[in-house]
């Protein structure tokens, strides 16, 4: 819907509504707050009230009425950990571990350029949103020199898709040479990486309630970045009020490779580096001990579950019972799409609370609300957005999806919020971002999905033919 027009008279301002009827909520709110049958009205970007039965009558404004019989509600899913560029590199190195599967990978990122960038940006916004995302985030990380703007034509795509977006500006700086993991053509300068994500900052980053644009500073991994690219980033993103991303703890080999290069576990580098604190959210996070959880507890470092990719890569098991049971700050992410060929979040729901319950704590690791808590008010925790979205509450931010749970896939499960995650991916018959359509009938509105579809294939051929040529 339009944002609030405004006419003549000093105080007449006209303010445009949106009304959802009929629906089961759940809301996701301190209380998780659920209704079997309620309401919620949109007024501009923002919720104007949520309640049990039927919108209050006499509303003024109301511009469209949606019948949700059938449907749940539920905050719009925020994503926490993804790498758009390698929705174009998918279906490669299998059956590979994290070391190998990103040194069989090199290579072709290192020939990336902006119309790759763009259209792979594209694809991976386009399947999240399809699925519900509403707020999205990108870990970019791969600069070629001579590629283009990459960044620019990153949030150019998702300001085209029109959901919410954090880009979080990666940058790799210890290469093969100085005992790093990427090859030595792949990387930045210490130098030309922490000008770069100034430069990001200062253009793209806005701090306001309603931001579509957040950045975030976010050098990739230990294994490939130096000591002082993290220390000096980490004091740029808190001279600049951003918040800070990387990898953490994702897999054995690296916690060997710390424990060789640093003398130190994962953790207590990135406590030496200054990189532990609630502006921090990290991916990964598997191998962690109960010592590095009470850190992450005691410090309020956030932490980017992805299940699928742990699996994919054979990572291991996240210990996100524990982490939860200690407060630590929870959301979920698809990861890049090299590990996780579907990059769909709303999958990732039904793959936390399934993956958790193979772990040590069987049947009691997570409930179907938990799961859906850290898809949506999780998420917004970690990005740093939770007083704005997350959770469906008077005053926040209009970010939602109806999801339509009475077909043959889900309309015999007992319970709405049971039907979403344990039940099959339900289709999406409204989302809204800032209180904007962005899919409708299980179709994007906002961009032309079959272009993108063409645009993807084409490029990913591109890139593979020049990584082939060497
Ligand atoms: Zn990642």
């Amino acid at each position: 819907m339009a944002a609030p027009a405004t006419s003549g008279g000093a105080a007449a301002t006209a303010v445009e509504r949106l009304v959802i009827e009929n629906a089961a909520i759940a809301t996701v709110d301190a209380h998780d707050t659920e209704y079997t049958s309620g309401h919620v009205v949109v007024a501009g970007n923002r919720i104007e009230s949520i309640g049990a039965g039927p919108a209050p009558e006499g509303l003024e404004g109301v511009v469209r009425r949606v019948d949700g019989t059938g449907h749940l509600v539920t905050p719009g899913l925020v994503n926490t950990h993804h790498h758009f560029y390698q929705w174009i590199t998918r279906g490669l190195a299998t059956d590979h571990n994290l070391f190998e599967w990103l040194t069989a990978l090199y290579p072709t990122w290192a020939r990336l350029d902006e119309p790759m960038a763009y259209a792979a940006a594209q694809g991976s916004l386009a399947m999240m949103a399809r699925g519900g995302v509403t707020t999205a985030m990108d870990h970019h990380y791969v600069f070629p020199r001579g590629a283009g703007d990459l960044s620019g034509a990153i949030i150019k795509a998702a300001s085209e898709t029109g959901v919410r977006f954090t880009l979080a500006r990666g940058s790799m700086d210890r290469s093969e040479k100085d005992g790093g993991l990427p090859p030595d053509f792949a990387v930045e300068t210490l130098e030309g990486a922490l000008a770069a994500t100034e430069e990001t900052v200062d253009r793209y980053h806005d701090a306001s309630f309603d931001s579509m644009t957040q950045i975030a500073v976010a050098p990739c991994s230990p294994f490939s970045v130096s000591t002082e690219l993290l220390k000096q980033g980490a004091e740029l993103a808190r001279r600049k009020g951003v918040r800070l991303h990387t990898h953490g703890s994702e897999t054995r080999e690296e916690e060997q490779f710390c424990k060789e290069l640093f003398g130190m576990g994962p953790t207590d580098y990135f406590a030496s580096t200054g990189w532990l604190g609630d502006d921090v959210w990290m991916a990964h996070c598997v191998h962690m001990n109960d010592s590095d959880i009470a850190a992450f507890a005691r410090t309020g470092t956030g932490v980017a579950h992805c299940p699928s990719s742990n699996a994919r890569l054979a990572a291991g098991i996240a210990r996100v019972p524990d982490m939860l049971e200690a407060g630590v700050p929870v959301g979920l992410g698809v990861d890049g799409t090299a590990s996780n060929e579907s990059g769909e979040l709303h999958t990732e729901l039904r793959n936390a609370l399934l993956i958790n319950r193979l772990g040590a704590h069987r049947e009691a690791a997570m409930t179907a609300r938990q799961a859906l808590r850290l898809g949506t008010h999780g998420g917004a925790r970690v990005l740093g957005r939770a007083d704005q979205t997350g959770s469906l509450e008077p005053g926040k931010l209009a970010d939602l999806v109806l999801w339509k749970l009475d077909t043959v896939a889900h309309a015999s499960i007992a319970d709405p919020v049971t039907a979403l995650v344990f039940g099959a991916a339900a289709p999406v018959t409204l989302s809204l971002a800032d209180g904007r359509p962005v899919v409708e009938d299980n179709h994007l509105v906002t961009v032309d999905e079959d272009a993108i579809a063409r645009s993807t294939r084409a490029e990913a051929r591109r890139l593979a033919r020049i990584a082939a040529a060497g």
